[in-house]
């Protein structure tokens, strides 16, 4: 393995870390650009209840931010789980030149798993390198996930608990405003 792709993983594990510390899927994303990281992703699509809040996007988003153009031609994008369909698209628009991913994705990956995107005859081509760090990666998200059943088992899904939560507060407010009208 090459050993500037394994550093560079481990910069994207530690987005993945925050991820899964703010209750959402652990995926980390990071943008190199000249030896410098200019772009910082994660995955909070649960956060946010938006499904384009991908770790990948992310770290596009603040690369051009910082770049000042959506044309990231001379950067390399490290993520720990194989691109979607969505974030494959964008990073062929965004002109990126190497993707080096994680752990491989058997149900959505878009890097040869399901589908390959970047082998597709489309204007831009972009150089991939999978399975850096793989077992790190994957782990990551075997952990979530199966803390994640635990917790459902034992108090609900989040959308139960959020609709629990919801009952609790009208309950309250209408005790409150029971109380007033006495
Ligand atoms: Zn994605």
């Amino acid at each position: 393995m090459n050993p500037t792709d394994a550093v560079r993983m481990k910069s994207a594990l530690r987005q993945a870390i925050r991820a899964a510390a703010e209750d959402e899927p652990p995926i980390g994303a990071v943008i190199v650009h000249e030896g410098k990281i200019i772009g910082h992703g994660r995955n909070r699509r649960e956060s946010f209840q938006d499904v384009t809040r991908h770790a990948e996007i992310e770290a596009i988003r603040q690369a051009s931010r910082r770049l000042g153009s959506w044309r990231l031609t001379d950067c390399d994008l490290y993520v720990t789980l194989e691109p979607c369909l969505m974030c494959a698209g964008a990073i062929v628009q965004a002109r990126i030149r190497t993707v080096v991913f994680g752990a491989y994705d058997p149900k959505a990956g878009a890097a040869g798993s399901v589908i390959d995107v970047f082998s597709l005859r489309l204007n831009h081509q972009v150089e991939v390198r999978g399975g850096v760090l793989e077992t790190e990666c994957a782990l990551l998200l075997k952990d979530y996930f199966k803390n994640r059943r635990l917790r459902d088992k034992a108090q609900g899904t989040r959308a139960q608990r959020k609709q629990d939560a919801l009952r609790m507060l009208r309950h309250t407010r209408q005790a409150e405003s029971d109380k007033k009208t006495i």
